[in-house]
């Protein structure tokens, strides 16, 4: 089998387990949106993705992401790009010209410097919150409790918080994490929810993940040290 047909197999099996997790769920065909994170894989390794359909895709860092985008964009115009790593508010102008949703808003710094830059640039991509749901120091993202004031204080700047993202904590049950990030989201009246990664995409679905953000199933595993 060659090296391309691979990552296209991977998406075929992961879009198939989609659709099995929404049936069982009693969700409708296409209630969940695939996000291939396509982070630390070149543009000749995206690209059979692509060709097989896949529009949607994540990446973490936006300096990886503007060397192999633009020429993909060029070539697959109706493709849309997530920003699902924490951002440096040195780079808020290059995120916001680049990406089409930004998944990680975790703290005021960068929500101020996300809108200064919508306005400064008239493109207006939409937000998610990122919230820290495990309360690990070393993971960003807010802290439940202080989650409604930062969504309100994001609101009042002007970006458009459109959901919330998670990332659980390795070592634990995920259920738990993707019930509450539904719950700050339904008590804010937001309905887009980011949360499942390769190991746990189907619980996410089962639990109103609305978005899951699918690397390792689809391209094989990272080298190490960008593994997150
Ligand atoms: C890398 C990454 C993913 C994908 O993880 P896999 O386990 O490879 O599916 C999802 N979300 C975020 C924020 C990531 O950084």
């Amino acid at each position: 089998m060659n090296a391309s047909c691979e990552q296209v197999n991977g998406l075929l099996a992961v879009k198939a387990a989609i659709a099995a997790a929404e049936d069982d769920a009693g969700r409708p065909v296409g209630a969940v949106t695939l996000v291939a994170v396509s982070k630390t894989h070149d543009a000749d390794t995206i690209r059979p993705t692509l060709d097989a359909g896949q529009r949607v895709f994540g990446e973490n860092r936006v300096q990886e992401a503007e060397g192999k985008w633009p020429a993909l964009r060029a070539d697959f115009p109706d493709l849309e790009l997530h920003l699902i790593g924490p951002l440096q508010s040195n780079k808020a102008r290059e995120a916001v010209a680049l990406f089409d949703v930004i998944e990680s808003v975790d703290r005021p710094k960068i929500a101020q410097a996300l809108a200064e830059e919508m306005t400064r640039q008239g493109r207006h991509p939409a937000c998610l919150v990122q919230i820290n749901t495990g309360l690990e120091e070393q993971k960003a993202g807010i802290a439940p409790q202080q989650a409604d004031a930062f969504i309100a204080s994001c609101r009042a700047l002007g970006l458009s918080i459109i959901g919330l993202m998670c990332i659980p904590p390795v070592d634990e049950n995920p259920a738990p994490h993707f019930a509450l990030l539904r719950e700050i989201a339904r008590r804010n009246g937001l309905t887009v929810l980011s949360m499942g990664m390769s190991g746990d995409y189907q619980t996410a679905i089962a639990l109103g993940a609305t978005h899951v953000r699918v690397g390792t199933a689809i391209f094989g595993s990272r080298p190490k040290p960008l593994a997150e």
